[in-house]
């Protein structure tokens, strides 16, 4: 295999086994899953296996790129057998005959069949990035514009469970490395008072602790809990109001010194650009996922930097190729500054998908250089 010559900075640009795809011949879904090590349990549910959609998309010349989605129903509204029938009924028959390297009129193509349905184009989107890297021998980040860091930061999300197990667990995991820790919460916020309390007590100093309501409290009944929790040491507190409620977000922002992120309130680029014209939140928790795919992420990255706001880059629990796309994300984007939520594969007994770019992880990935997404599927 031979090398084109490259900038310092960038990786090696392997030499492409052809420059152009043909165009788009072929979409091939697959149900791929796996079992948690502990049943992952949020406000809105429990569950006990991570269940995603791997998304292959061929060209007439042989080319593939291979995607992956993952509907969390209770969050997203999407089915597994809903995202499905989105790709194979309606997406894909759209996109055959398309040119695979132009992502932005792919979406332009989908958004004309299908209304919504971010998690099934998501799968697609994924898959044409993956293609595109592929043929043009670049990793994915290169073509989101590049990498300004070349390994990511990634929090350690905590699920419910009793008080003493969540602060274990956080513990546990601030042991192997992980200075950001997140806590699910969104029940009451008296308890959840007493878990940033008991979980920081065990997390070095050095460590950021965010808490995830997930939508559970009223603005009211939670103000004076939530002035607490900034005072006990929480760095970041996620959609604590339900996601219609942005006066809401923006009276609590008034009132608290601790940075308010945005996860449910904020699925699109007019989310986007409305939560910075109110006011409401200082982080945007962009996931893949839940945008429509890296393309819109990438717009949404863009409006964020705008409006002077930082960039999670989140995920829904979701498989070694969905969590890589989220890699290089967080790789490219200058104002993902939050720590990422890469860790989906890290929460299940061996992810099938991308076993080893994930293994031992001390809260540190390295962004893959190979051409594509960087997995072996
Ligand atoms: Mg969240």
């Amino acid at each position: 295999m031979s090398v084109v010559p490259h900038p310092a900075g960038l990786p090696a640009r392997t030499d492409p086994a052809s420059t152009t795809s043909g165009p788009i011949s072929a979409v091939k879904t697959r149900v791929v899953s796996a079992p948690y090590r502990r049943p992952f349990q949020i406000s809105s549910g429990i569950s006990t296996e991570l269940v995603s959609l791997l998304v292959e998309v061929h060209t007439a010349d042989g080319a593939i790129g291979i995607g992956e989605t993952s509907p969390m129903t209770a969050y997203t509204g999407e089915t597994l057998a809903g995202v499905t029938a989105a790709i194979e009924e309606h997406l894909a028959p759209a996109l055959i005959g398309h040119d695979p390297l132009d992502r932005a009129g792919a979406h332009l193509v989908m958004d004309s069949v299908l209304r919504g349905q971010h998690v099934a184009k998501s799968g697609l989107d994924i898959a044409l990035y993956d293609l595109a890297g592929r043929v043009s021998g670049w990793p994915v980040h290169v073509l989101l514009g590049g990498s300004i860091r070349d390994r990511v930061q990634t929090t350690w999300v905590v699920g419910l469970g009793t008080l003493d197990e969540m602060a274990a667990e956080a513990a546990e995991y601030a042991d192997k490395g992980f200075r950001h820790l997140k806590v699910k919460g969104g029940h009451e916020p008296a308890k959840d008072l007493e878990l940033v309390r008991a979980v920081r007590a065990v997390i070095p100093a050095d460590a950021e602790l965010c808490l995830d309501a997930n939508e559970g409290y009223d603005a009211a009944t939670a103000l004076p809990y939530l002035a607490k929790m900034a005072d006990a040491g929480l760095s970041l507190l996620e959609q604590p109001l339900p996601r219609w409620d942005l006066a809401g977000l923006v009276r609590l922002r008034e009132r608290l010194d601790v940075r308010l992120m945005v996860d449910e309130s904020m699925h699109s680029l007019h989310d986007a650009l409305e939560i910075a014209r109110r006011g409401a939140a200082d982080v945007l928790n962009i996931k893949i996922l839940k945008v429509g795919g890296l393309h819109r992420a990438l717009q949404i990255a863009n409006v964020a930097e705008a409006a002077g706001l930082a960039v999670k880059v989140g995920s829904m629990p979701e498989l070694g190729v969905a969590t890589l796309a989220a890699v290089h994300l967080a790789a490219a984007v200058p104002g993902a500054t939050v720590a990422a939520d890469l860790v989906g594969p890290l929460m299940v007994h061996e992810d099938p998908l991308a076993p080893t770019v994930f293994a031992d992880c001390d809260g540190w990935i390295d962004v893959p250089t190979s051409p594509g997404l960087g997995h072996d599927v």
